[in-house]
């Protein structure tokens, strides 16, 4: 059963120039219980795709078209207090940055209980106590809940926002990034962390990374972005172990994997175009070292290949 779907998803953010086509047209679902990688290059929209399932996407930006059909409702219908009550409750957000995303003056425990407190009806006490026992979830001692973010380390403060977003037993958690910026050694204990926590709590997530090496390690299936558009998506196995379009090959040799495997990188040439005038046709054409005529001047359809979704004229 799927719990998320975006349909034909378009937001753009309007610019003088024109509208940057930061997503467009996109499709995918999230089936219960699993977890979608979402990844690409900076820029590529993932963040925007995370702004708008959370029906938080501010001007200049809009969203010009299609439907986020989450546990049956349009997300993009419903009222500022129904998303109110949807946010923080139903779908929560683990972001990057930790630093900025918590409250300087309140200490994590007091945000965990906050948050629960908004949501459910218990007392302060109560709701105190579920804050400590999120801590030891995560892996804080609960000895630790009058802390202040700025006593706290990168990725203690990255497990007070994984406590944050699980204490109201979400339907659904958006991890964008959630790695991003900390040494490797605290990259893996958190990898570690979110799935134990994904198995027990079964939750259902989309975990955006810049890697296809980060998400093998945490997702069920990937969906690859580039420049506002899906390239591809698959179950992580099939696309590790057998990318179908050249954007995936390129990224999977761009990153180094996060287990330490030796092999040579290679940079994909060139930069993701701008989005205001994206090029015509395949948008990665510019980059892509298999690039035709019908490349340049048609856009790839996404097709059902070998049980991948590709959008490449190439890839029969
Ligand atoms: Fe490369 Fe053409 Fe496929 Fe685009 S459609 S990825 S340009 S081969």
């Amino acid at each position: 059963m799927n719990i998320l779907e975006i349909k034909d998803l378009k937001v753009y953010y309007m610019t003088k120039n024109g509208p940057a086509k930061a997503v467009d047209s996109i499709s995918f679902s999230v089936e219960k219980n699993k977890t979608v990688g979402l990844i690409g290059e900076s820029g590529c929209g993932k963040t925007t795709t995370a702004r708008a399932i959370m029906n938080f996407v501010k001007e200049p930006g809009e969203i010009a078209g299609g439907e986020i059909i989450f546990n049956g409702r349009n997300i993009l219908n419903l009222s500022d207090g129904e998303l109110r009550a949807l946010r923080g409750k139903e779908i929560t957000i683990v972001r990057q940055e930790a630093q900025n995303a918590l409250n300087p003056v309140m200490t994590i425990g007091d945000q965990i209980a906050e948050v629960i407190l908004e949501h459910e009806r218990i007392d302060k006490k109560a709701a105190w106590q579920r804050a400590e026992k999120q801590l030891d979830l995560v892996g804080i001692s609960h000895k630790r809940a009058k802390t202040f973010p700025h006593e706290m380390s990168g990725g203690m403060r990255q497990r007070g926002m994984i406590a944050i977003a699980t204490a109201c037993n979400p339907d659904f958690i958006i991890m964008d990034e959630p790695i991003t910026g900390l040494d490797v050694i605290v990259q893996r204990q958190l990898l570690t962390l979110i799935n134990d926590l994904r198995n027990r709590l079964n939750l259902t997530a989309l975990f955006i990374a810049h890697d296809l090496s980060v998400v093998s390690e945490t997702c069920d299936e990937v969906v690859v972005m580039y420049a506002g558009k899906i390239m591809e998506k698959a179950d992580v196995v099939s696309l590790y172990q057998n990318p179908l379009h050249p954007y995936t090959k390129a990224l999977i040799h761009s990153y180094p994997s996060i287990r330490g495997e030796r092999r040579k990188l290679k940079s994909i040439p060139g930069s993701p175009p701008l989005l205001v005038n994206p090029p015509e046709g395949c948008r990665f054409h510019p980059r892509c070292e298999f690039a035709t005529d019908l490349c340049r001047t048609v856009e790839p359809e996404i097709r059902r290949i070998n049980g991948h979704s590709v959008a490449c004229h190439i890839v029969k």
